[in-house]
């Protein structure tokens, strides 16, 4: 018998029905012994809708009340569950973020949990009652209502089952887990049974569409296993715990690729000191966030510096590398939109070397061009041309293992 915090994302609410499954689900573990609390997303496009609306009344509304506007979506479903249990006469009580003392900064529409008082779900848990609470939604100092970004209940569903000290922490979404890379590029993907947190957190642009990269920074922190799963399904999903309870002793885990990248290289920059502060200060300045940077010795005191940004950023970095370019005299300024990041993960590789050999190996096996290097404890990245990068991901897949049998 434990203490489980399920929650369910949009798709696992969006009508009725699916409410009513979800409660079944809850009933089942409810009645198995367990403790249970609830955590609920919006229904599926509800928070786009609000979205939609608010941008219909005025260009750019007012953060304090999209924040309330948008915590409406929850507080929808939160009701409509504790209802639906209760008609199936489960003892059921809705809880709302403020409710359930969910403090966070004042960031409205990307506010960060400072703290959550544990008590009002404790006490509500130790009534036997099935706490169904309001995902996504928190409440500052001053009382007022925030939210915690895009896809945030997964963040409200870490955190709280931190706070209570839940067993686990199980998330219902529209696939069945993670995968050793996205099965739209290469059909041999197989579900993983576990990955750390490191792993998932590297393995971001999988990941990220399945869960908020702050929730698995939360469960990390804390040492919440995470299990991801279906909810239209009973099949075991995958875990996302520490490295230790993680071991699948392979070397690479998976394979990622993220086509939203943008090179830039400011060419024959004059190699003294300050010129790279001088060329990065902007651009951070302006809130854009640099993936790699390498620098490459030309002869006469000039070097070749490259960089990557998401490909969003592209025009605005282009535009500020150029007056850059003329403030320091370099000759000039190319950019490449048509690349793509493809890595290979692994919590393995840190003891082990060769990954990185054999990673170049298989890419020039199949001819394919390294723009770009980087490499993180269990991750190395290259940057290839984009066109090439399915074929990277796939070759790349079955040479370290990963395709199923
Ligand atoms: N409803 C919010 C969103 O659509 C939060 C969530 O679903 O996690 O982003
Ligand atoms: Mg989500």
């Amino acid at each position: 018998m434990g203490l489980i915090v399920q929650k369910f994302g949009g798709t696992s609410v969006a009508d009725l029905d699916r409410i009513r499954n979800v409660a079944k689900r809850v009933a089942r573990t409810f009645d198995q012994g367990n403790d249970v609390v609830v955590i609920l997303s919006a229904m599926a496009g509800v928070t786009d809708n609000l979205i939609r609306m608010a941008n219909q009344v005025t260009e750019s509304p007012d953060k304090r009340e999209l924040d309330v506007l948008l915590a409406t979506g929850e507080q929808t479903t939160a009701a409509l569950l504790a209802m639906t249990l209760r008609a199936m006469n489960y003892a059921a009580e809705s809880i709302l973020g403020h409710q359930a003392k969910v403090v966070t900064d004042c960031a409205f529409g990307n506010a960060r949990i400072l703290d959550i008082g544990a008590d009002p779900i404790r006490a509500l848990v130790q009534d036997r009652k099935i706490v169904v609470m309001a995902g996504f939604q928190g409440c500052d100092i001053n009382g007022n209502i925030t939210t915690l970004g895009r896809g945030g209940s997964d963040t409200s569903a870490v955190a709280i089952a931190a706070a209570i000290k839940a067993d686990i922490c199980e998330i219902y979404t529209d696939v069945d887990g993670i995968y050793t890379t996205d099965p739209n590029i290469c059909p041999r993907a197989r579900k993983m049974a576990r990955i750390s947190y490191d792993e998932m957190l590297e393995m971001a642009s999988l990941g990220a569409k399945v869960l908020q990269i702050r929730s698995v920074e939360f469960a990390k922190k804390y040492n919440v296993p995470v299990h991801v799963r279906s909810s239209f399904s009973d099949e075991e999903g995958t875990m996302v715990v520490n490295e230790e309870a993680s071991m699948e002793k392979l070397l690479v885990s998976g394979v990622t690729c993220d086509k939203n990248q943008a090179r830039i290289t400011l060419k024959k920059v004059p190699d003294q000191p300050g010129v790279a502060a001088k060329v990065f200060s902007p651009v951070s300045e302006a809130g854009i966030i640099i993936d790699m940077i390498i620098q490459n010795m030309r002869s006469g005191g000039q070097t070749d510096l490259t960089f990557t940004v998401p490909e969003t950023d592209f025009k605005q970095a282009m535009a500020i590398a150029e007056q850059v370019a003329t403030d320091i005299g370099a000759e000039e300024v190319l950019g490449d939109q048509n690349i793509a990041k493809v890595s290979v993960i692994g919590v393995g590789m840190k003891n082990h070397s060769g990954v990185a050999a054999k990673m170049f190996a298989t890419l020039a096996s199949e001819n394919i061009n390294i723009r770009l290097i980087s490499t993180s404890e269990i991750r190395i990245s290259c940057v290839v041309t984009e066109k090439y990068a399915e074929l990277a991901v796939r070759v790349l897949h079955s040479a370290f293992g990963l395709d199923k049998p």
